[in-house]
């Protein structure tokens, strides 16, 4: 298959799940595999093992102490920064993996709503709270959208990770399209490519405005592993307006990474991207909006 020798030169991160395990005993029983057991310097409780390493059959991935998840993926919970003490909703949350990366940020202490409209994809993520052992989650299975922001428990919340669906461009399958054989019907498949990701953005506008919408949110995470600017930097300046309508302006998402959202707009430099290629992980996207009265907004 095209791509496999790109896929085997990305680095396995594994995520600590310290719910479960403590960091020291992670490295502990990972260094019985492999010497180079590396910290990574973004994430806190990101591992980087050497590319190729299957951990799929780990007693410690069995067991939920360790999560194969990417480092882009890891990006949206430690944006989002909750307290221990914080009700949260994770707006979009099947398979889990965020979710539970949150209840790991949070000690296991506060609440975590996490909402999930498909019922085959609710299951799934049933599945991923209980193996992390994230006791502090509690799965709503409905539509975010259907939420009303001003009843209880939901009017208390102060955070809301938004991941909703996307056209998923930035993955690294989607991004081997263009090794395969030249489609003759490529036209068509632009057309109705851009009609899907303009039809995606608007859910995903309509998604963050609902989210801004809670009376108690502090901080809001949207995040997507689309490349493209629509989804992205588009949704964003579309919403901003009525964002800092509500007292809502753009948190600097990690300060330290060094590549910004495109620069289509003032303010683009608070965003986040990846991009598969450079950075040896999926295309992925991340904003932070704060309220403005929270004046750390450069922590993300
Ligand atoms: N955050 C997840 C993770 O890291 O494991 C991945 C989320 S995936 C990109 C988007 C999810 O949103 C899908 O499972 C989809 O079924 C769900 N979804 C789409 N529309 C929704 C809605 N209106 N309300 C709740 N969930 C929705």
């Amino acid at each position: 298959v095209a791509g496999q020798g790109i896929e085997t030169s990305v680095p396995r991160y594994v995520r600590i799940n310290t719910l479960k395990i403590s960091r020291s005993e992670a490295i502990k029983s990972l260094k019985q595999l492999t010497d180079s057991v590396k910290e990574d310097d973004l994430i806190s409780d990101l591992l980087i093992l050497p590319a190729g390493t299957d951990l799929h059959m780990h007693a410690l991935v069995q067991n939920g102490s360790l999560v194969l998840q990417g480092k882009a993926s890891c990006m949206p919970a430690p944006v989002l920064d909750p307290k221990p003490d914080w009700e949260v909703i994770d707006a979009c949350a099947a398979p889990g993996n965020k979710t539970v990366h949150l209840a790991a940020l949070m000690n296991g202490k506060g609440k975590i709503y996490a909402c999930e409209v498909d019922s085959k994809r609710v299951v799934r993520l049933r599945e991923t709270v209980k193996l992390a052992g994230a006791s502090n989650v509690e799965v709503h299975h409905g539509d975010f959208l259907k939420i009303n922001p001003n009843k209880s428990p939901y009017s208390k919340v102060r955070g809301i990770l938004l991941d909703p669906s996307c056209s998923g461009s930035g993955t690294r399958v989607q991004r081997l399209d263009h090794l395969l054989p030249s489609n003759t019907a490529g036209t068509q498949k632009d057309d109705a490519e851009k009609q899907r990701v303009e039809q995606l953005a608007q859910f995903q506008e309509r998604a963050l405005l609902h989210a801004l919408a809670f009376p108690a949110v502090e901080r809001v995470v949207y995040s997507t592993c689309s490349i493209y600017e629509r989804e992205n930097e588009g949704v964003v300046q579309a919403v901003l307006p009525q964002a800092s309508a509500r007292g809502f302006k753009l948190g600097t998402a990690l300060p330290s990474w060094p590549h910004r959202g495109l620069p289509v707009f003032d303010g683009a430099h608070h965003l986040v991207r990846t991009d598969s290629e450079r950075d040896q992980m999926d295309g992925f996207f991340v904003a932070l909006f704060v309220r403005e009265k929270d004046e750390d907004t450069e922590d993300g």
